[in-house]
């Protein structure tokens, strides 16, 4: 896996991603939400964003999965064959 994809997971996992709701926590005086109106934050823009379910929706179709991850508990199971595997082998090439 290349290392700046590790480096986002890391930061996914870690609530370390500049999404409002973590930025609000460091006195930025902008708005913590979404363009869709939700709160903005790791889960929101991961996972439950209109947007966001978008990109899963092309990530599923072009990697041919049967399914994608819907919160950071799913995409935390490393053990998930299906996705992890997919995304292994095409590292590989
Ligand atoms: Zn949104």
């Amino acid at each position: 896996m290349p290392l700046k994809i590790k480096f986002f997971l890391w930061q996914v996992f870690n609530n370390k991603v500049q999404v409002g709701v973590n930025l609000i926590k460091k006195g930025w005086k902008g708005k913590k939400t979404c363009v869709c109106g939700g709160l903005e934050s790791i889960e929101h823009m991961s996972f439950h964003c209109n947007m966001e379910n978008f990109v899963w929706g092309i990530i599923k179709e072009l990697f041919q999965l049967s399914c994608v991850p819907s919160s950071l508990s799913d995409l935390s199971m490393i053990d998930n064959p299906n996705i992890c595997y997919r995304f292994m082998a095409l590292n590989k090439n």
